[in-house]
């Protein structure tokens, strides 16, 4: 897509590559091509967030006064592509993409101090701790009881899809202070660590037989005062600012750039039934195509927002449609894998996934993370605001309807 670029870009782009090759090795490599959820197996993506961590690298949408790289967008965008093209692992970042931006624009000094450090180094993993059974699109429907008891709330309800609460040392999350006023009124948002007393993690496995996400129990759980962001009440103001983040930061079109490269490899050399191989039957490579060209549509709005949120600024309501469209060309890629598979994609082999694993496998190596992908793809219209959600945002905020 990035077919010409210019001089300090290419110098750019020649130091990043020296790096990646440097530093990548073939463990990190393999998790990174077993990788079908949302991050890399996490300790191989623990070890790749501080090796980028002690580089000054880990957090490029940062200012450079919290820990930044000062990157403008086409350089971000570089390091993104170039990353993925190298095979570097998926990281499970909601510190880096979610929590740190809200710390620095609603966080108080002390949260700021103690916390973003702590983030870049990689010694703090946040979770999100904000839907619950019944309040996911719905989100303000929530329910996690905190009430205030001297300078403590005391916190006793549940949470529920909690990606990565299991190693997470922290969340961020919102609970519910008031039930007066309109149901957005009562909501504050507060930070916790996730060894506190009478938090309790429960996992819940996904199709795929993968264990990304949780329901998180709290009972008599005592979260101090000072852990809360913004004012009691205001949570609701503090999680739309950090949403609109979440969404632009969801779509990584260097990641399914990768995959749709590792796609076309498949293509070549599976056939289509009658001895050709895919790429030479028409109808997969028109689809092929199609899907590529989606691709570049969406990585010109990733561009753009990416430009927009170098200055500060909120992405707005193009974040919205960039998850809605960003999550369409994952799935379509990740469709177009399991047909070009066909019944190679049949056997349930979860343990072929381990990067550490080094047992035999059913099939061709290539085809391992098809259907696993195909399945936890699914979900990306679902997390970080269903698409029909989106597409509510967008016809009230855009099309003014
Ligand atoms: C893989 C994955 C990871 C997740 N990780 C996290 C996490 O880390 N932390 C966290 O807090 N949450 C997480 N979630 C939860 C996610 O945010 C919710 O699943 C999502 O907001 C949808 O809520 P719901 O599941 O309750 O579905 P519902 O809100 O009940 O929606 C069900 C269906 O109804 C549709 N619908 C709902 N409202 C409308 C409407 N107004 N107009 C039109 N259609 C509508 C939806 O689009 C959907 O198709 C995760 C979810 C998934 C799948």
């Amino acid at each position: 897509m990035l077919a010409s670029l210019p001089p300090e870009a290419l110098q750019f782009r020649a130091a990043v590559r020296e790096f990646l090759t440097q530093h990548l090795d073939d463990h990190l490599k393999q998790a990174a091509r077993l990788t079908t959820g949302v991050y890399t197996e996490i300790e191989a993506g623990k070890r790749w967030y501080k090796i980028l961590s002690r580089k000054g690298w880990v957090a490029p949408t940062w200012p450079e006064e919290f820990g930044g790289t000062g990157w403008n967008a086409l350089e971000r965008h570089i390091f993104g592509i170039e990353c993925f093209r190298a095979g570097a692992p998926l990281l499970f970042n909601m510190g880096i993409r979610h929590i740190g931006p809200i710390l620095m624009a609603e966080g108080t000094r002390e949260q700021r101090d103690y916390f973003l450090p702590r983030i870049l180094s990689g010694q703090d993993i946040w979770c999100q701790g904000y839907s619950e059974p019944s309040a996911g699109s719905d989100l303000a429907s929530l329910k996690l009881k905190a009430e205030r008891v001297d300078d403590d709330y005391l916190l006793n309800g549940s949470k529920i899809w909690t990606t990565g609460a299991h190693f997470a040392t922290h969340m961020f999350c919102l609970v519910r202070t008031s039930s007066e006023g309109r149901k957005q009124q009562g909501i504050t948002f507060l930070l916790l660590p996730m060894d506190t007393p009478g938090l309790a993690v429960k996992p819940i496995i996904s199709i795929s037989g993968d264990h990304e996400f949780n329901e998180v129990f709290f009972e008599n759980v005592r979260v101090p005062v000072e852990n809360r962001v913004g004012a009691e009440g205001e949570g609701w103001r503090v999680a739309k600012a950090l949403m609109q983040f979440a969404r632009s930061n969801n779509v990584n079109t260097g990641w399914v750039r990768e995959a749709l490269a590792h796609l076309k490899r498949t293509a070549q050399v599976e056939r289509d039934g009658s001895g050709r191989s895919l790429c030479e039957d028409e109808s997969f490579a028109r689809q092929l195509a199609d899907t590529e060209i989606f691709l570049d549509t969406v990585e010109v709005m990733e561009l753009r927002v990416l430009s927009s949120t170098r200055q500060g600024e909120s992405p707005g309501a193009i974040s919205s449609m960039l998850k809605t469209l960003g999550s369409q060309v994952k799935q379509r890629v990740t469709e177009l894998a399991a047909e070009a598979v066909a019944y190679y994609g049949f056997p349930f082999q979860p343990e072929a996934l381990n990067p550490c694993a080094a047992g035999p496998i059913i099939g061709p190596a290539h085809a391992i993370t098809a259907i696993p992908a195909y399945l936890n793809e699914r979900a990306a219209t679902i997390y970080s605001g269903a698409s029909e959600v989106q597409r509510d945002v967008l016809a009230k905020r855009v099309l003014g309807l």
